[in-house]
């Protein structure tokens, strides 16, 4: 029987410091006139309960004084994120694999996804850059409850037979749903990300088993754990 390896996608699969993270500043600094910086955005995501990127952008909004609504504030978000489908800041993502890393772990192991994106919208980028290799795919419209609730990871355990599992995510609600699923947590903290050391070390207080400084180092890294 294969193990199950289930992946958050934003942090984890692509790098969205280009995307994701500059369209909450640019909608900010729409709404503002203030542009929020990096270590702002992950000051609020270090807190946890803030992996909606849609009410992270409206709070700090409205925490600079002006009381946009959250409806205006996600048509905007949104505008700018898909654009027209060909200018849309999420052809800024990169993804972070290198190239045979999810042939080689989906010899052995299911692979899945549980992200914070609605579904469509995490399949528009796996569609581009790895159609077909992660089933399911579990996005914040097929769950009641978003993360730290562990529901989607329940939701991907129990759609399929498997061995060991594990969950791989780069934040504090990442390693609290883990951990509510009980489930090991396996953390990644990207060397660029403008509190690394403070996101390491929350990550490890949280129960990871390992934290990496990105995927392609995860088959080294449950090697031992297996
Ligand atoms: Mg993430």
């Amino acid at each position: 029987m294969k193990d199950l390896l289930i992946f958050d996608m934003d942090g984890v699969l692509v790098d969205v410091t280009e995307s994701y993270r500059a369209t909450i500043q640019a909608t900010v600094k729409y709404f503002t006139g203030d542009e929020p910086s990096r270590e702002e955005i992950q000051d609020w995501k270090n807190r946890g309960g803030w992996n909606d990127d849609w009410q992270l952008s409206t709070r700090m909004i409205h925490e600079r004084g002006r009381q946009t609504p959250y409806e205006e504030v996600v048509d905007y978000f949104q505008k700018l994120f898909h654009g027209d489908g060909t200018n849309g800041m999420i052809l800024r993502e990169q993804w972070v694999a290198v190239d045979g890393l999810f042939e080689r772990l989906g010899a052995r192991h299911h692979l899945a996804v549980f992200t914070g994106r609605l579904r469509w919208e995490a399949n528009v980028t796996l569609e581009r850059f790895l159609p077909n290799r992660f089933t399911p795919v579990v996005g914040a419209d097929d769950v009641q409850r978003t993360k730290p609730d562990p529901e989607g990871l329940h939701k991907i355990c129990a759609s399929l037979a498997h061995g060991k599992c594990w969950y791989v995510g780069d934040t504090v609600d990442d390693a609290r749903a883990s951990a509510a699923a009980r489930i090991p947590f396996i953390g990644i903290a990207a060397r660029g990300n403008p509190r690394y050391d403070e996101l390491v070390r929350l990550l490890r207080d949280a129960g990871a088993v390992a934290v990496l400084d990105d995927i392609n180092s995860l088959e080294a890294a449950i090697a031992p754990i297996r």
